[in-house]
């Protein structure tokens, strides 16, 4: 397992020392912050799995600092409360204030590790079950529930800056007799595959997500409805040349698009979905295997 990063808040240098040492170095990375302030720097820039706190802090009250983080329910960073005084009323405040654990100082050795352990246990947990939620288990792709996130938190800054964001909606083609031909397991692996060549065409910063059974979306930042044509062009064509079976049992795949534009449907993921999806129902419509912008719909409501 990778070593875990411990964050030790506190703002006697020999007291940051003393837990340095303590430390089981094998499993534990030390990290320091001497203030609230740089804590919370260090929460910011690094994949922090637990803190320590102390009580006080000459900036803020270690309370505050754990305060500060109940909020954010993506992020349930566990805190461990450092003090001197372990009062009933101490351990309770702390806890209450939404610590995960209290340690009285100066701590033992086992101790100390033992208690981090369980904080660590929960952070990584955490971390699989967050990552669980947002991926689809067949294809390891991203899911609609974190579509639906990420948009969240791009599309504002898009629709502040009048920028231009593509979003693709494949389908396969006659998927359906895919299953119907060659069974549900093959149907599967064309799907794999389909979410993989996907994934290998476009760039690091586009989302890749599966949103149905044989449906899948591209989100493009930055990128214009003409040059998200191409791209979308590209894959669908090399999706139609491959060889997806075996030479017993040949199969060829096609896929249809539809693509939109952010600017074209008022930043918000439903319409730029909406009109992705028209662009879809068209390509299957107009004999599949194709891609459709929306300078094409409109060519056909006026013809
Ligand atoms: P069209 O060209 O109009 O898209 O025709 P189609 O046959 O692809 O029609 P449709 O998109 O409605 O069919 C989707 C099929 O995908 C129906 C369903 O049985 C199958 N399917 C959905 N999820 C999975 C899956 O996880 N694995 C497999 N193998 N098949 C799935
Ligand atoms: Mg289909
Ligand atoms: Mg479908």
């Amino acid at each position: 397992m990778e070593r875990a990063k411990v964050l030790v808040v506190e703002k006697s240098k020999s007291q940051r020392l003393f837990i340095k040492g303590a430390l089981d170095q094998e499993k534990f990375d030390f990290l320091e912050a001497s203030t609230g302030q740089e804590a919370i720097e260090a929460i910011r820039n690094e994949d922090v799995d637990v803190v320590l706190v102390s009580w006080v802090l000459d900036d803020m009250e270690g309370l505050e600092l754990i305060g500060s983080y109940q909020q954010d329910d993506t992020l349930l960073l566990p805190f461990i409360m450092l003090t001197s005084h372990a009062e009933e009323s101490r351990i309770m405040t702390s806890l209450n204030a939404g610590a995960f654990d209290f340690i009285q100082k100066p701590a033992k050795s086992l101790e100390l590790n033992a208690r981090i352990h369980g904080a660590v246990k929960f952070r990584q947990l955490q971390r699989k079950f967050l990552e669980m939620a947002i991926r689809d288990p067949l294809t390891g792709l991203f899911n609609r529930r974190y579509l639906q996130q990420k948009m969240d938190h791009m599309l504002p800054s898009y629709a502040n800056n009048q920028g231009t964001l593509a979003l693709a909606i494949i389908d396969i083609d006659f998927f359906k007799k895919v299953n119907d031909t060659y069974g549900h397991d093959v149907g599967d692996v064309v799907i794999q595959q389909t979410g993989a060549i996907l994934s290998a065409a476009v760039r690091d910063n586009d989302i890749v997500a599966r949103i149905g059974g044989e449906e899948f979306v591209v989100v493009l930042p930055d990128t214009e409805v003409s040059q998200a044509r191409e791209i979308m062009n590209r894959i669908r064509s090399d999706a139609e040349k491959k060889s997806w079976g075996d030479r017993e049992n040949p199969l060829s795949i096609t896929m249809s698009c539809g693509i939109s534009e952010a600017s074209l449907a008022e930043y918000n993921l439903d319409k730029i979905l909406k009109l992705a999806d028209e662009g879809l129902y068209y390509a299957k419509q107009n004999g599949r295997n194709q891609v459709v912008t929306p300078d094409q719909l409109e060519n056909k409501l006026t013809a």
